[in-house]
């Protein structure tokens, strides 16, 4: 039996309209799984039956995390914020994460994933971090990699991926600041960005901040974690 993956949408500002990437859709598709994408919704009942119903959570992209639910006051260059999503992510991801379900954080889902377990965030790493930053908002097209990230060693991520150093996508202007508890950093962009991180007590709770939905034509680590992201969830 093929797993259910559910895949959280975005919330518009202006209007509830719910939306989401169609590459995530496809590359749940791709990898054998049966794609589900889930509301934002705020009913603690309704998505405890959410995570009973998943055998996975693909945490996609989006706008960026309030800094109030990890303890901290906006900061001048914080962007949009959706209230809605990131109260019921929360509470998504830690049931997740307590029913040791699979998770797969992207972009905004790695972050999610951090701040769920108990870690926190840049805000703005242009402006919060003190290195000289390369660039996380690449202008490429979003098949293209447009800076490095080194993949640590005997992590998860080194054993799907099976490389030292890829060549990412990036769009991010918030990054993962201090790692939550039982999670380590298993990439990092050259200017010290983290870039991956995984939980070790978890049997899979993996976020990267790059978009590899975007890659997976002509990137085989892309390919590869979905395929190992759907193979958890099908044990
Ligand atoms: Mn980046």
């Amino acid at each position: 039996m093929k797993p259910i993956i559910g895949i959280t949408s975005s919330i518009d500002i202006e209007e509830p309209v719910h939306r989401l990437h169609d590459a995530n859709v496809q590359a749940i598709l791709r990898a054998g799984g049966i794609p589900l994408i889930l509301p934002n919704i705020t009913d603690e009942e309704v998505i405890k039956e959410i995570v009973s119903k998943i055998d996975g959570l693909l945490g996609s992209g989006g706008y960026d995390v309030s800094p109030l639910i990890f303890g901290e006051q906006p900061h001048q260059k914080i962007g949009t914020i959706t209230p809605l999503r990131d109260q019921f992510e929360l509470l998504l991801f830690q049931k997740m994460l307590k029913a040791e379900k699979p998770i797969f954080g992207i972009c905004r889902g790695m972050q999610m994933l951090n701040v769920a377990a108990g870690g926190n965030l840049y805000q703005d790493i242009y402006a919060q971090h003190e290195e000289q930053l390369i660039k996380h908002g690449q202008d490429a097209p979003r098949s293209y990699g447009s800076h490095f990230v080194s993949v640590k060693e005997n992590t998860r991520l080194h054993e799907i991926v099976k490389e030292k150093q890829l060549v990412v996508n990036s769009y991010h202007h918030q990054a993962v600041k201090d790692v939550a508890d039982n999670f380590i950093v298993s990439g990092t962009a050259p200017d010290g960005i983290i870039e991956a991180i995984e939980s070790t007590e978890h049997p899979f709770a993996i976020g990267v901040q790059w978009h590899p939905e975007h890659m997976l034509d002509n990137d085989q680590p892309s390919v590869a974690l979905f395929d190992a992201f759907i193979e958890a969830c099908t044990k």
